[in-house]
């Protein structure tokens, strides 16, 4: 570890127990044993506000990644994990929960600390959605049933369904909610009995390394959960067309989740696509003005921007405009940019130089396209990758920047004359991940909400998830769903049962 990081740790007196993880050799999580890379490779893991050396992760090869599939496989097709009755699942599952929930501030820190969000934003959105996606589900295990039916046809059947897990999942999953996107996806599928492969991503593999121990820790059986890590183009692909693989459970890019749909389907592997999103925002004059400037800013600034369904495009009635502006203006100069263990950080520094770059060269599209920078629009002096929270006035829906991902702190505003275009404008995106309204106006929510296509309204409120209520986006945003009753269905396959009485 870098100096610069051992002082800023130091400087926010983290836990001994996370400077203890984070100072030790990291190792994969095959078949319950911690193993490097088969090739012995290592890769540097940069900690975001200082830009220096936190620790080195194994690149994990597709030697690993088969490896873990056959572990995953042996606890599948013999057990024990496959005989275990739901009950014991279920309560599994609870001791995971309640182990995350112990160590929930170290792994708070290690989140923050390996992607650079706020520490204070990770206990409560990442840690806490992980313990809440657990427990939710474990209570799913003792749950899950087929159905008796009376079919028509001639003869005496006894005619019933059975539902039954889908196999070895492949999880692969992006950086920006490191472990509470891995946990909407095993929550389920561990508790349908299902077992998993995980590969984190690259930038952000540490607290899926902590998890594996905590997972030991649980008592789940070894090979049920396996963690390999690596990059996307040697073990996600690897994964993608591993024949061992029964379904892919995929969050990231459009155009990733793309190539890895196209891989699966050579092999009929069943497939949940979460992608990327450009959700829009619609502000009607009638809405309470200094709440929805907050909630808008809140939308697309929290985790600076690097939010799948963030609010990034707002569409604010005329009459409203320049008011709204001034007041999400005000509103912003509120949030502190700050190193994520600082607890009042609510804009922390990007995942990644790249990342830095490629927010900051949209924010240069921008200003060329012809829109006009109304607040921001920088970075930020000294080490850190930060980009400042940066709004845009007067857009088009033919811009770049209104169409397409930025995945950083950037709002692109326009307004709208009548209800009609403001909907119009929404739906014109190849995404459909999420829509936002702000109205009091209910006889108009109501119209509104059936024709927006988008896989998630919130009304006079911006990126509210529970595991109880379902995730996915329509169009290019995904295909499946994460989380609520409806993420078990793509975890199980449905067998038809025909009985012929005597
Ligand atoms: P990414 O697509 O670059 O990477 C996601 C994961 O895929 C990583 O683990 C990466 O290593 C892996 N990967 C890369 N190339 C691969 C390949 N060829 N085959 C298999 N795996 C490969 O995305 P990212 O930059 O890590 O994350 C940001 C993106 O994720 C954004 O587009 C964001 O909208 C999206 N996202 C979507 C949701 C959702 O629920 N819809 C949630 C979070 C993030």
């Amino acid at each position: 570890m870098d100096n610069k990081v051992k002082d800023y740790l130091q400087a926010f007196g983290v836990l001994e127990a996370t400077q203890r993880f984070l100072s030790k050799p990291q190792r994969q999580f095959i078949g319950g044993a911690w193993v490097e890379a088969s090739d012995g490779a290592t890769s540097e893991v940069i900690e975001p506000s200082t830009e220096a050396v936190l620790t080195r992760i194994p690149m994990g090869t597709a030697a690993d990644l088969d490896r873990a599939v056959q572990a995953a496989r042996a606890q599948f097709d013999g057990g024990p994990w496959s005989q275990l009755k739901p009950l014991e699942r279920e309560r599994l599952l609870h001791r995971l929960a309640d182990l995350i929930e112990r160590n929930g501030d170290e792994l708070a820190q290690i989140e923050s600390i390996d992607m650079g969000k706020s520490v204070e934003q990770a206990r409560a959105v990442d840690i806490q959605g992980t313990i809440d996606t657990f427990r939710y589900f474990a209570g799913w295990a003792s749950k899950i049933h087929g159905r008796t039916v009376e079919p028509s046809l001639p003869g005496n059947y006894l005619a019933y369904t059975r539902k039954e897990p889908v196999g070895v999942v492949g999880v692969i999953v992006p950086w920006n909610f490191p472990l509470q996107t891995m946990a909407w996806k095993l929550g389920a599928a561990l508790a349908t009995g299902c077992t998993v492969v995980v590969k984190p991503a690259e930038l952000t593999s540490l607290s899926a390394l902590r998890f594996a121990e905590l997972v030991e820790q649980a008592g789940i059986p070894a090979g049920v959960i396996n963690i390999v890590t690596g990059r996307g183009s040697v073990v996600g692909t690897a994964m993608s067309s591993h024949p061992g693989i029964d379904k892919l459970s995929f969050t990231g890019s459009t155009p990733v989740g793309c190539s890895v749909g196209k891989a699966s389907m050579d092999q009929m592997k069943r497939l949940t696509l979460e992608l990327g999103g450009k959700s829009p925002v619609i502000v009607f004059a009638d809405a309470d003005i200094p709440a929805a400037a907050q909630a808008v800013a809140n939308g697309v600034f929290f985790n600076s921007g690097q939010v799948c369904d963030a609010g990034t495009r707002a569409y604010i009635e005329r009459s409203i405009y320049p008011q709204f502006l001034q007041a999400l203006a005000e509103y912003t100069a509120t949030l502190k940019i700050a190193p994520g263990l600082d607890p009042d950080c609510f804009i922390s520094p990007m995942v990644s130089r790249k990342q830095q770059q490629s927010v900051l060269g949209y924010i240069a599209l921008g200003k060329e396209e012809g829109a006009q920078l109304y607040y921001g629009g920088e970075p930020v002096a000294g080490p850190g990758f930060y980009v400042q929270p940066t709004i845009f006035a007067n857009c088009r829906n033919d811009m770049r920047v209104v169409q397409e991902e930025i995945f950083g702190p950037v709002l692109v505003t326009q307004p709208f004359d009548s209800q009609e275009e403001a909907l119009a404008l929404a739906n014109d995106s190849a995404f459909g991940l999420a829509a936002a309204l702000y109205s009091n106006d209910l006889g108009r929510v109501h119209g509104l909400i059936p024709q927006l296509r988008a896989g998630t309204v919130y009304v006079n409120a911006h990126s509210t998830l529970d595991p109880s209520m379902p995730f996915g986006g329509y169009k290019q945003s995904g295909y499946g769903k994460d989380m609520g009753a409806e993420q078990l269905e793509f975890l199980l396959e449905t067998k038809a049962v025909w009985i012929t009485l005597p």
